[in-house]
């Protein structure tokens, strides 16, 4: 846990049991920009603002990315809120025609379309406000996908249009008056740890636009490849390699066709997780039927992430020496600890089996990496416990 990290936590112990979100701006800055600059020709880089969408993390971004990819009317509220040019990719599955209509008179770069029913829908608004949309169209892909990758497209979903109506949305895009058909969107992963994995789907990428090309006999100039870089939750120390990604990238964009003019990546997770934090105190500790827990101010109504992944989130024990009860401090030594929330509700679970040497009421626990998909996906007011606090830091001040 670095210091800054700790300071925060530490000035708000003795109180109101600690409970919070802390943001370190400037970590995010240097990782994004690290990220960003690494990026060879023909790439740009798009913030997936689902991943969080906290106005000062927005402001943190803005000057450092290509732009924001949007997913609602809201999203895009607060992209237009934090500047008001930024460029702007509007997705989404289920858009309603106020939305598209939105989007459009706030001059978004780009749509991406996820069905025939949506070309016609942004055709009649773009028709309306006498302008053309840029637009992609999205992709399932049938596969079969390179051996080395997760085969987390060619499968049924809500997203996009499936491989197979490919041909007939192609040829509907270019006959609707108000838009343009400028390539293709191809999100199909999440969380994936593996470079090699992420760079063989990029060349698969590349190789089946041009295959499109031949088939439809159109020019792709924009292929959106999506997110899905993951953090590795389970093993700290063996995160994504993407320094390997950049190396070897080059070599992989030659299999775009040459016209292709700009390659869009956005990410959400890979981005911002590792800037957030949720710490959270204590309450109580008990061995119930064999097995150790720990109770703490908060839970998965403030913090869903590993009950959504299933997984068990680390975090580190900050040991607080201070104890203002005359009750006896109970703790719990050399634990197989099981960390739960307030919820009531068996689910409510942070961490599961996770050894310990020591933990007391009165100390708090940090999960690290909890600025993706953390607060945003959580169910806050389930059982009107209070909201965390938001802490957003950094030297600047
Ligand atoms: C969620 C999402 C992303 C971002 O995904 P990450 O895994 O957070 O990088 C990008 N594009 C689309 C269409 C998405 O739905």
């Amino acid at each position: 846990m670095d210091d800054r990290l700790e300071k925060i936590v530490r000035e708000r112990t003795g109180g109101e049991p600690v409970c919070l979100f802390a943001y370190d701006l400037d970590r995010l800055a240097e990782h994004v920009r690290a990220v960003v600059d690494s990026l060879p020709p023909r790439c740009r880089m798009f913030y997936a603002m689902k991943a969080n969408s906290a106005d000062p993390l927005l402001r943190a971004l803005a000057p450092l990315v290509d732009g924001f990819e949007v997913a609602s009317g809201g999203e895009l509220d607060k992209a237009r809120a934090v500047d008001a040019e930024i460029p702007v990719l509007f997705g989404g599955p289920a858009k309603t025609p106020a939305e598209i209509d939105r989007a459009l008179r706030c001059g978004v770069t780009r749509l991406h379309a996820e069905s025939a029913l949506e070309l016609h829908r942004i055709s009649e608004a773009a028709t309306r406000l006498g302008t053309t949309a840029e637009v992609l169209l999205r992709v399932n892909l049938a596969g079969p996908f390179p051996s080395a990758t997760l085969a987390m497209a060619g499968r049924p979903t809500q997203f996009g249009i499936s491989e197979q109506d490919l041909p007939a949305a192609v040829a509907r895009a270019r006959a609707l008056p108000g838009l343009r058909l400028t390539g293709f969107h191809l999100h199909s992963l999440s969380n994936n740890l593996s470079a090699e994995a992420h760079l063989e789907l990029l060349a698969h990428y590349g190789r089946t636009v041009a295959r499109w090309e031949a088939e439809f006999g159109m020019r792709c100039e924009v292929v959106n490849v999506g997110g899905g870089i993951g953090v590795n939750y389970a093993d700290l120390d063996a995160q994504f390699d993407w320094p390997r990604v950049v190396r070897e990238l080059p070599a992989v964009l030659d299999e775009f066709p040459e016209q292709v003019r700009e390659i869009d990546f956005e990410c959400g997770r890979y981005l911002v997780a590792g800037c957030g934090a949720y710490a959270v105190e204590v309450l109580d500790v008990k061995h119930n039927h064999g097995v150790d827990y720990a109770l703490v101010r908060g839970g998965t109504h403030q913090f869903r992430l590993p009950s959504s992944w299933q997984h068990s989130h680390p975090f580190d024990v900050l040991e607080v020496d201070e104890w203002n009860s005359s009750a006896p401090r109970p703790e719990l030594r050399d634990a197989l600890l099981t960390v739960v929330g307030e919820l009531c509700t068996p689910k409510d679970v942070l961490a599961s089996e996770v050894r310990v040497p020591r933990v007391r009421a009165g100390d708090v626990l940090v999960f690290g990496h909890a600025g993706a998909y953390g607060w945003e996906i959580s169910h806050h007011d389930f059982l009107s416990h209070p909201h965390p606090e938001h802490v957003f830091h950094t030297d600047a001040g």
